[in-house]
């Protein structure tokens, strides 16, 4: 008889560990409370236009890291999978001036002399960072005050506001990605990106149920035995049986799933420094052809936006006028993400009965900044769409609609452990096991799970044969 293994929710963690269980010789049931896999790793589509919610670059796309291999282990990626590496990355409107960033650093660096010539010196700096991390070295600090030049000045101050610090770490670990050939994005996005590993899932002999909420893991003895599982649709509960279960839901919201609170010091210390990476998402779908644009576009306000306290001077939009997956002919689907910890303004709307107003003014904000620069959409918008992090709170049961994990100086970029102290036969992966987060978090704490899960089974883990270790930046 194969043991059995219960995991809640079926994101990139959930589903990932249901492949690893299931290459490990478990029976696997994965409980999803939404109708499709995914998580936050989605897309919605209206009106013809599909809005790419997840996915903008996908660390491990690089065919020469390990951790793709761990990407084809689970399914997500394989060899007819396209992998589109955009260049430029990013591009931003000084006063009419195109400056780009390539992936390509030896590009950008000429680029930027090309336009820059005042600060070769900076510029060289700069790259030779991009460059070090690159190559696994932390990089020399760079300070955005000591370009010479208002556009590069300008530049960083889209990208990190007034910060009078170094450039953050999390800017050369971008490029740094980009730099080595990786971080690109599978064709589709999102949802197709999902569904490869729900297919991995189900083709293995693994179930997942859908519209299936996790009420509570059962615990007898200090042993985690099963879960009442509540399917949504007929808001009938069950109790189902299971020797190992997972948790990948929120890891901040556990305590609604045990009677007893599960306990370890990991889980107070995470609780004691996360603070959420949430955002508000505009999505727009546009009755104009833009590819002229850039597909990263990032330009200054005419008039500066408040928006709920954090003040935007700049507008990053992402423009997806090149890729037929999401529009019909020559017409664009654009989203925007404001960032920000902005719940208890939404929550504080919602409850007061002016959330949708709040939404239709922001929308309206955005839109007017929108055709002030790019006259073309005048006019043009048919699908308007925000979602808060309210909706990602009701979507994906996360700690205040939040993604990931923000990077602030108490918190360590490294993993919990995904066991607690008071229930064993109980594992934890997901977004929240590791800061920042993000989709190589979701997998590799995923198949650490099951690494501690098969120890407990006596059973010899066996897995891609990558050194995951290296990846878990
Ligand atoms: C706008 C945006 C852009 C992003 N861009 C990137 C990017 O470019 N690169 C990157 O690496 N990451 C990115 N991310 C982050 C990434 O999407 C997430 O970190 C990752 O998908 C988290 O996966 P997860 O499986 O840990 O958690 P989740 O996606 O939150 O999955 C948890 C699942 O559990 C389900 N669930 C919760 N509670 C229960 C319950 N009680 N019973 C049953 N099911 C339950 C939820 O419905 C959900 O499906 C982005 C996220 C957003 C929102």
């Amino acid at each position: 008889m194969k043991k059995k293994v219960i995991i809640i929710g079926g994101g990139i963690a959930g589903l990932s560990s249901g492949v690893y269980a299931l290459k490990n010789g478990f029976d696997v049931t994965i409980l999803e409370s939404h109708s499709i896999p995914g998580g936050n790793c989605t897309s919605w589509k209206r009106k013809g236009y599909q809005f790419e919610g997840g996915m903008h670059w996908l660390t491990g796309s690089g065919k020469d890291t390990e951790l793709n291999k761990l990407w084809h282990y689970v399914g997500a990626l394989d060899d007819s999978v396209v992998i589109h590496n955009k260049e430029p990355f990013t591009e931003f409107d000084f006063k009419g001036t195109a400056i780009r960033l390539y992936r390509d650093v030896n590009k950008t660096q000429e680029h930027l002399t090309e336009l820059f010539p005042e600060d070769t010196a900076e510029i060289e700096k700069l790259c030779n960072s991009i460059r070090q991390l690159a190559n696994n070295e932390m990089p020399d600090d760079v300070y955005a005050s000591n370009f010479k030049s208002e556009g590069l000045k300008e530049l960083f101050r889209s990208f990190i506001g007034d910060y009078q610090g170094p450039i953050p770490i999390f800017f050369f670990f971008t490029f740094g990605t980009f730099a080595i050939g990786d971080g690109g994005f599978p064709e589709g996005g999102s949802l197709p990106f999902a569904g490869r590993i729900a297919k991995t899932v189900t083709s293995l002999g693994g179930e997942i149920l859908y519209n299936t909420k996790a009420e509570q893991v059962i615990v007898e003895n200090g042993k985690a035995v099963g879960v009442l599982a509540n399917n949504i649709h007929s808001n009938t509960t069950t109790k189902m049986d299971a020797d190992f279960v997972v948790v990948t839901s929120d890891t901040m919201t556990i305590d609604i799933l045990f009677e007893i609170p599960a306990k370890a010091l990991w889980i107070d210390e995470m609780r004691r420094v996360t603070h959420p990476t949430m955002c508000t998402f505009i999505s727009l779908g546009i009755n104009a052809d833009l590819k002229k644009y850039p597909t990263q576009y990032v330009f200054k306000l005419t008039k500066p936006i408040n928006f709920v306290n954090h003040p935007m001077e700049y507008l990053h939009v992402n423009n997806y006028a090149d890729d037929p997956n999401f529009s019909p002919a020559g017409k664009t689907a654009m989203t925007v993400i404001l960032g920000g910890d902005t719940y208890d303004f939404w929550r504080g709307a919602k409850e007061g009965g002016t959330y949708e107003e709040e939404k239709q003014k922001l929308a309206d904000t955005i839109i007017a900044a929108i055709e002030k620069q790019i006259p073309e959409t005048t006019g043009k918008f048919e699908v308007i769409d925000v979602a808060t992090p309210l909706t990602y709170e009701r979507y994906c049961g996360t700690w205040k609609g939040s993604y990931m994990t923000a990077m602030t100086p108490e918190v360590k970029m490294e993993p919990y452990p995904p066991v607690v102290d008071n229930i064993s036969r109980l594992y934890f992966a997901g977004q929240r096991m590791m800061p920042p987060g993000g989709f190589p978090i979701a997998l590799t704490t995923a198949r650490t799970a099951i690494e501690y899960l098969c120890k407990d089974a006596n059973v010899v883990f066996a897995n891609e044969g990558a050194n995951v270790d290296l990846q878990l930046i």
